[in-house]
Formats: C-alpha cells, structure tokens, sequence
C-alpha cells in the first residue's frame, strides 16, 4: 500500500450503538482492528458513537411500540449527522425493524446488517441457513425476508427453542453473562438445524458471537457482529458503494 493511500482520510461512521453496550463494544474493537490491519501502524477508525440507554428501548420492543422506536432511532441518527457522520451503522440486528425511519430522517446511506451478512453467506456459496436471534428478528419478516430476497432458504428453531434462545438474549447476554448452560442449550438448538440440512448458522443477534464461536457449531457459523464490523471498514476506506 503506497504512502498515499495509507494516509487516505477515512469517511466518517455513525454507529447508533447501546442495543446492549456489550456488543457495541465488540463492534468498536472488531472496526478498530480493522482498521489497523488494513492501514498498520497508529491507525484506528473514525466513528462517532451515539449509545443509547438500552432499558427504555427493551420495554418498547416488549410493547411493540416499533413507531416510538424509529422516532428515538431517527433522532440518534440525526445527531450523529448533525455531528458529521457520512453513513450509519445500526449496531443490532432486530432494531433494523426502524432502518426506513431512520433513512428517511437523514437521507445517509446505512449499511444493513441483513444485506451484509447475506452478502457474506452467499460468497462461501451456502443457501440454506438457520437463523438465531430475538423472537423479532426470528419471526418476523423485515429480517428474515431480506435474506429470502437475497436468494437464501432461512429456518428457524421450533417455538420452545425460540423463546429460550430469546430469553437468554435479553437475561443474560445483554447483561454481560455468559453461561456454560447456555451455551450447552445454544449448541444442541444448531445441532438440530443442522441435522434438519441447514448449511451454516447466522448469529443474528449481536450478541450470540460473544456465547458461541465456530468450535461450537459442526456448520459454520455467521456472526453478525463480525460480518457487520467488516462491511464498516469497508465503508471507512470508502471501498463499497452503499
Ligand atoms: N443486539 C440484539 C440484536 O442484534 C438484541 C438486542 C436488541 O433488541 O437490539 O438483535
């Protein structure tokens, strides 16, 4: 890499990040890291950062209050705008259920986590696909849909499964609390996506990669977080058109 190009300024990344600060700190490490081993030495990103008070967001998600959510998500967005943000990040899966909202309030191109993370599973050449995440992002279709248009087969864990995979998202990984239990319980769920022929698992939720790596899956695993942190650096050097 030429001295020129090493020196190249960065765009500048909003991250609406705190959806729970557990992986938002993940994401600013993994962008971090990026940054370094694409432009060595002292480099680091460039990012703003708006997290937000996560409680309040996790009662009107229970409530299916989705309107209020876009208005908070929107007004994050504009701030980090007002701030000199050039693109955004949404830092968690499920609140992309608001990414019209917050398109519309900013006009600022968003990179999607759906898009990058079926980007990402279709270059290892795999279409059928288990996905793991909240009830929201499991369930409904302003996730799973986006992978379907994409061209992928998606599955999901029976009702049982899905609510304790959900319950131990909010329980407990978002409170910083990795069990051996659960992981133990996460570890049969992808056995049994994967004995029902799933080819890979997506971690669709982004805390999922913090409980479960690849040792734990015979497929390969998806980690959101990760595929998501990589689509970020890649807007930072400017070498994606979003
Ligand atoms: N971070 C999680 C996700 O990726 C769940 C928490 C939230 O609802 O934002 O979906």
């Amino acid at each position: 890499m030429s001295t020129e190009q090493r020196n190249a300024k960065q765009k500048i990344l909003g991250i609406i990040g705190g959806m729970s600060w557990e992986s938002t700190e993940s994401y600013y490490r993994l962008i971090n890291e990026g940054i370094k081993s694409e432009l060595g030495n002292l480099h680091s990103a460039d990012l703003l950062i708006h997290s937000v008070d996560f409680a309040p967001i996790g009662e009107l998600q229970a409530q299916g209050a989705w309107e209020e959510m876009g208005e908070i998500l929107a007004n994050s967005g504009k701030r980090l705008q007002a701030a000199g943000a050039q693109g955004l990040l949404i830092a968690t899966n499920t609140m992309h259920k608001v990414v019209d909202e917050v398109q519309a309030a900013t006009g600022l191109p968003i990179i999607h986590i759906a898009d990058a993370t079926a980007k990402a599973i279709k270059n290892k050449g795999l279409t059928r696909v288990a996905l793991l995440g909240t009830q929201f992002t499991m369930t409904q279709d302003f996730y799973k849909q986006r992978l379907i248009d994409a061209g992928l087969q998606v599955f999901i864990p029976d009702a049982d499964a899905r609510e304790e995979v959900h319950r131990v998202i909010y329980d407990e990984l978002c409170q910083g609390q990795l069990l051996d239990s659960s992981r133990q319980y996460y570890r049969q769920v992808i056995e049994d996506l994967a004995e029902q022929g799933c080819e890979g698992v997506i971690l669709g939720c982004t805390e999922i990669g913090l409980l479960i790596k690849q040792a734990d899956s015979p497929i390969p695993v998806f980690d959101t977080t990760a595929i998501h942190a990589a689509a970020a650096v890649d807007f930072l050097l400017g070498n994606a058109n979003f």
